[in-house]
């Protein structure tokens, strides 16, 4: 089955076409709303002249759409009809700069491919499985039942992805863990018995760990006093998700230039690195907790998959947990899933690939074809 996998943005468009593992077609069509491409249509006809290109007299058969927020209905991806479009259109307030664009490019292929299968695939989903216990704010009710205020968790698509990649190393059939995906946003998720049980983003991919942007958890008094002091509310949104993490410690949100400015003896970026890997740390050691004794610590993404520095700054605070790299294989350059702990180490660390647009590809192939 060939399978267009598309990542709407509010003013770009991401796609790659799949069959099966084999990539046939990718790229990212950008500042949708200018001259040239001026609206999501005209970005989907720009797709169309590339994946004609390359796949001749053959077609798509089916499109996978990521989907950010699919709130307390979607636990797995759907086949996507009027309806559905509708539903995922009603949680526009709970994910303002995600969910319009995934509803304006589902909308564009209905209007160019009436009959072409859509499947929607959510960022949330993989989290539905999280106990109340877990998703539950110490909140007044009323703002759960009015706004939807809880936590829902995100990148579920690739720590279900990672999750499985892991129980497969392992020669597990469900994998019991946790899994940091560290790429531009960062998340980690507990899972057990192949169920996410917690996770750190909660009711938007704001909470949790320190990232490339986003400053992660904070005490939210910190905003009523910022407030006082004369912030706007846009001011403290640029705060949060554009000044902050990395970028508000040392300067960028970029790892690898952190990473290099340490090296060379930048006590900023030094710091960014500890405070990011300690709040890492400490989800980890709960989680643990959390799963019952984790089988495996996986690192993935951006990160998780290529800065050995990281992990080992992460892992030298964890040897509570009996945790204990292998330097060596941990400094290899791979992109292959594979163990960096040594033998002696608790329980094994490992670094799992993730790749969603193969997940989204596989999960709308499952979908078309049991439909
Ligand atoms: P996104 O969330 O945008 O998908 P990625 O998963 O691509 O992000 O991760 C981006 C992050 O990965 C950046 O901080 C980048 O610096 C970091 N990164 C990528 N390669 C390396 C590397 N070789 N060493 C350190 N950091 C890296």
């Amino acid at each position: 089955m060939i399978t267009l996998v598309i990542n709407s943005g509010s003013s770009s468009l991401k796609y790659q076409v799949r069959e099966g593992d084999d990539v046939l077609a990718e790229g990212l069509v950008e500042r949708i709303g200018e001259a040239e491409v001026p609206d999501h249509a005209a970005a989907l006809d720009c797709v169309d002249r590339d994946v004609a290109a390359a796949l001749g007299d053959r077609g798509i058969d089916a499109v996978g759409h990521r989907v950010v927020h699919g709130g307390e209905r979607f636990s797995e991806p759907v086949l996507i009809d009027n309806e559905i479009t509708r539903a995922i259109e009603r949680l526009n307030p709970l994910a303002p700069l995600h969910n319009p664009a995934a509803v304006t490019g589902i909308r564009a292929i209905t209007d160019k491919w009436p009959d072409m299968p859509q499947v929607a695939v959510f960022d949330t989903a993989f989290h539905r499985t999280l106990p109340e216990r877990a998703w539950r704010y110490a909140v007044p009710d009323e703002l759960y039942r009015k706004y939807g205020i809880r936590r829902y968790g995100f990148h579920g698509t690739s720590h279900a992805y990672v999750a499985q990649g892991a129980a497969e190393l392992l020669g597990e059939k469900a994998f019991t863990g946790v899994i940091a995906h560290l790429g531009n946003g960062a998340s980690v998720t507990a899972v057990r018995a192949g169920e996410s049980i917690d996770t750190s983003m909660g009711f938007t991919p704001l909470e949790g760990l320190v990232m490339g942007t986003r400053s992660g958890d904070i005490d939210p008094s910190i905003l009523l006093f910022l407030l006082r002091e004369g912030y706007s509310e846009q001011d403290l949104d640029t705060l949060l998700n554009r000044t902050s993490g990395l970028k508000g410690l040392a300067g960028t949100n970029d790892m690898r230039s952190v990473a290099e400015a340490a090296a060379s003896g930048d006590d900023r970026a030094a710091l960014a690195i500890e405070v990011a890997s300690y709040r890492l740390a400490k989800y980890i050691g709960g989680y643990h907790v959390a799963v019952g004794g984790a089988q495996a610590l996986v690192f993935t993404a951006g990160i998780g998959e290529n800065a050995g520095d990281f992990r080992s700054a992460v892992v030298s605070k964890l040897g509570a947990l009996g945790l204990e790299l292998d330097e060596g294989l941990n400094a290899e350059r791979s992109k292959k899933a594979r163990t960096i702990s040594t033998a002696a180490s608790a329980f094994p660390v490992l670094v799992v690939p993730t790749d969603e647009e193969a997940a989204i590809a596989g999960a709308t192939a499952d979908v078309v074809r049991r439909s």
